[in-house]
């Protein structure tokens, strides 16, 4: 669907509006690589809520898939996956986004993979193909059931978290993950944010936070910046492939070693020693000492295992998040005696060992008083809290950064950059282009992510071309391409030629994620979704969009009604009746698509003159 932005206040900032708000139970999700929770924010307070069989908050993030019969979903599938390794998934979230022949993809994957057709990845698990979004949204739903359960409510909207860095494509697939899940999905919100959040560090004026987050797969460092009321992701780091996994690999290594174990190993012997490593690496928090007892395939350890002894192994794991943190730092222009605080995410971080390496690396005591598994869905919980709920007076506009450079195909293969990586969300930005031909009557347009120079290198978005240009000789066109990212990291964009005003425009769906259709697709088959009225959602959906645009419509004829001509006044109220008047699905789609119509024009005009206002008065080395 084509957006015009007239949401775009002075600044280019959109401004963020809940139609849906105050009706139903809005939960907080932390949607993890390795765990996932929820959480609920009742009398004005967040807690998890209990997901395990015995009351326990961390659902582990692994599926296993079974031929007829529900998928299992949480610890009985992880600890049951040496039994039925082929058809459990686990770590999905790596491959969020993902087309199956992503280098990335090849480079992480032990799975079964159906087919490399350029789009999504597909397993092969239960007899069936299953993409990274079912199996995140069969995750999505048992938190969603457990939780109803818990409450004895039904739960109908979340806001879900998600990295930092996620792209444009991770970030739509989360989001149909929720959808599938029949989740509304109030917002995706980045997990440093969220932390902080919980932490209440919004509640104070004004202050720099590092957030350090050792999970079970990934590391991530954020820096955070809350300025006048609003939080920005001031710059993020990390690395993807390190977490509290690879110091179970290292122990189990030296556990392998002792036993004198052949290369490779049996794998019911190096489960044994993964498994052990975990339980002894987690009691070493409290415990200065555990025993260890393997026994498997006639090797054995049986003996005391130390924290110190541990310590040694992982200190060159723990050495790893050094360098991220000092980039991160680097990036906003800061150093460690800047910082208001340090914020401590993740299982991993319950290590007394990264506590202290934490200590010494930023200089200080780091925050911990809430714990570092729940303190993300605890801030998702805060968030949903706020945007389900009537407006009060010290809510935070939370503003996210972008994890990547977005930019554009010019001659020989380079990429312009357009809005640069770690630009505050949402934003806008627009570059005037020319033509290099005489009477060159049309330009592609290739949007591109990634910090490389040449095209190749980066990752693709989008292709579109923009036709009707009038005859011109090389270089005298002007099309303005306009960048427009939203509150939830999502793209668009937007092509005019300036003498014409021919335009097009496209809401970035990368291809290798799923299309409308299929996400269709799937809510219609989906088994949770066969007994209710597919069409009813679908016409709720139409309208949450009809009154996005009919609200964002209003404020810009309040703000901006200036820059209309009476009759194209008329024409644009005119449509904002007929789409109040809209009833079915169909009738809401095409009233919203004439409205949508009737403000292009007038969205352009307040995009000039916002981006007007925002160059004005600034600096040429600014720009
Ligand atoms: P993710 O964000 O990847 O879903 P989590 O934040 O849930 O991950 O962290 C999971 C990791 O934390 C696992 O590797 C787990 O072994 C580790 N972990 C949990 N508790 C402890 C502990 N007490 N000491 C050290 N590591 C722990
Ligand atoms: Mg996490």
């Amino acid at each position: 669907m084509i957006t015009p932005p007239p949401a775009a206040a002075p600044g280019g900032l959109l401004q963020i509006l809940d139609p849906m708000a105050g009706r139903g139970l809005a939960v907080g999700i932390d949607l993890g690589t390795t765990n996932s929770l929820v959480a609920l924010v009742e009398n004005g307070r967040p807690r998890c809520l209990p997901v395990d069989e015995d009351g326990g908050v961390l659902l582990p993030s692994v599926v296993r898939y079974r031929d007829g019969g529900d998928p299992v979903v949480g610890r009985r599938a992880r600890d049951g996956a040496p039994l039925a390794p082929a058809d459990t998934l686990a770590s999905v979230k790596r491959f969020m986004g993902r087309s199956a022949d992503d280098p990335e993809t090849r480079r992480l994957s032990t799975w079964r993979f159906a087919g490399g057709d350029g789009r999504s990845v597909r397993f092969l698990a239960g007899g069936r193909q299953v993409t990274p979004v079912e199996a995140s949204a069969e995750i999505l739903r048992a938190l969603r059931r457990r939780a109803e359960a818990a409450l004895s409510r039904r739960v109908e909207k979340a806001v879900i978290t998600v990295p930092a860095y996620f792209d444009d494509a991770q970030r739509q697939a989360t989001k149909d993950a929720g959808r599938l899940a029949g989740l509304e999905v109030l917002r995706l919100l980045s997990e440093p944010t969220a932390a902080a959040l919980a932490y209440g560090l919004d509640k104070g004026a004004q202050g720099t936070f590092a957030v350090y987050d050792l999970g079970g797969g990934t590391f991530d460092v954020s820096i955070l910046q809350l300025v006048e009321g609003i939080f920005q992701v001031k710059a993020i780091g990390g690395d993807s492939v390190l977490g509290g996994d690879d110091f179970d690999r290292v122990i189990a290594q030296a556990f392998l070693a002792e036993m004198a174990a052949p290369s490779p190993a049996p794998e019911a012997l190096v489960h044994a020693c993964l498994v052990t490593a975990r339980r002894a690496k987690e009691a070493l928090t409290l415990a200065r000492e555990v025993p260890v007892k393997i026994d498997s395939g006639g090797r054995r350890i049986d003996r005391a295992f130390s924290r110190a002894e541990m310590e040694r192994l992982i200190a060159p794991l723990v050495e790893r998040t050094a360098a991220p943190c000092r980039r991160a730092l680097a990036d906003a222009g800061l150093t460690p005696a800047d910082l208001d605080g340090v914020i401590l995410v993740g299982g991993s971080t319950r290590a007394p060992a990264v506590r202290e390496f934490v200590r010494r690396l930023f200089d200080r005591e780091p925050l911990h008083d809430i714990d570092p598994d729940q303190v993300v869905a605890l801030g998702a919980a805060v968030q949903a809290d706020i945007l389900s709920g009537p407006r009060r007076q010290g809510d935070v506009l939370l503003l996210d950064v972008l994890p990547l450079s977005l930019g554009l195909e010019t001659m020989g293969g380079v990429v312009e950059k357009i809005i640069p990586r770690n630009s505050t969300i949402p934003t806008s930005a627009t570059q005037i282009f020319t033509t290099f031909a005489d009477g060159q009557p049309a330009m592609d347009v290739h949007v591109l992510q990634g910090e490389r120079e040449l095209v190749a290198d980066c990752r693709s978005l989008a292709r579109f071309r923009l036709e009707g240009i009038p005859p011109l000789p090389a270089g005298n066109a002007r099309v303005a391409v306009t960048f427009q990212v939203d509150a939830d990291g999502l793209l668009q964009v937007t092509a005019r030629e300036e003498s014409t005003g021919v335009t097009q425009s496209v809401t970035v769906k990368p291809s290798h994620g799923l299309s409308d259709e299929e996400v269709e697709r799937m809510l219609r088959e989906s088994i949770e979704h066969a007994g209710e009225d597919v069409q009813a959602r679908l016409s709720a959906e139409a309208r949450v969009e009809a009154d996005r645009l009919r609200v964002a419509t209003e404020g810009a004829l309040a703000g901006d009604g200036d820059l209309l001509s009476a009759g194209e006044r008329a024409r644009i109220e005119a449509a904002l009746a007929s789409l109040a008047a809209a009833e079915s699905l169909e009738q809401t789609r095409e009233a919203t698509a004439a409205l949508d119509e009737a403000t292009r024009e007038f969205a352009h005009r307040r995009m000039d003159r916002a981006i007007g206002r925002a160059f004005a008065g600034r600096k040429v080395d600014d720009l």
